[in-house]
């Protein structure tokens, strides 16, 4: 990624750290199959800008679907919230003017096309092999279980599908993201192809799931 990508995506809002970004687009840098990219919870665009710029270097789009109302976590009261990000008006969570300006800013809105709207609601009319998948979406268990359940048959054999936020270890932070990275592997349908932080990259390697 250019410079100025990697500046943007460090000073964009979001949940994902420097080291765990730079994985990311390595990860959608190292694509093997054809198809476009998409990514479950983009908030304000940062893991957008690294996995967008991958994509826009190989000529691939990145659907970037979140409904930008925010997950559980990121609502008020709740650890991830941000209050500066509601919509006065009607007391909701709106980071889409945020995404859009952060794409803007990082020369991506040829390549990142956003979905907005509920990810179950997306993923029931779905029919787009993916060359990767992120999810990165909400953290509970019905909403990452959800996830996987809609989404991950979509990625291609010899795709990649990468979690974010899984912690083996309950001290470091919640189960459920955790949990669907086991049902990945435990479906013997993907092999774990690199670890970085918090992050997952697997290989889809066979079809069942
Ligand atoms: N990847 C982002 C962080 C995502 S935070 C970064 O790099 O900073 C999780 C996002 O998932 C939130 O923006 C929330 O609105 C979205 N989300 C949660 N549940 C969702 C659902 N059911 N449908 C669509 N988006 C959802
Ligand atoms: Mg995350």
């Amino acid at each position: 990624m250019s410079q100025q990508q990697q500046r943007r995506a460090e000073a964009a809002r979001g949940f994902m750290p420097p080291d765990e970004g730079l994985a990311l687009h390595a990860a959608a840098e190292s694509l093997s199959v054809p198809g476009p990219l998409l990514e479950v919870g983009s908030y304000c665009g940062k893991s957008s800008i690294y996995l967008g710029s991958a994509a826009q270097a190989a000529g691939r789009v990145l659907f970037a679907l979140d409904h930008h109302r925010g997950s559980e976590e990121n609502q008020a009261g709740w650890e991830y919230h941000e209050p500066d990000l509601v919509d006065d008006e009607i007391q909701k969570m709106d980071t889409l003017p945020h995404f859009r300006r952060t794409v803007h800013d990082a020369d991506l809105e040829g390549t990142v096309v956003a979905l907005v709207g509920d990810s179950p609601v997306v993923a029931a009319v779905w029919s787009i092999e993916l060359a990767l998948l992120f999810i990165d979406g909400g953290h509970g268990s019905e909403p990452a279980h959800r996830d996987y359940e809609g989404w991950v048959p979509h990625v291609a054999v010899g795709g990649l599908l990468c979690i974010h936020d899984v912690f083996p270890d309950p001290a470091d932070g919640g189960r459920p993201p955790y949990e669907i990275y086991l049902r990945a592997i435990e479906s013997g349908a993907f092999t774990e192809v690199a670890v970085t932080g918090s992050l997952r990259t697997l290989k889809r390697t066979a079809t069942g799931i």
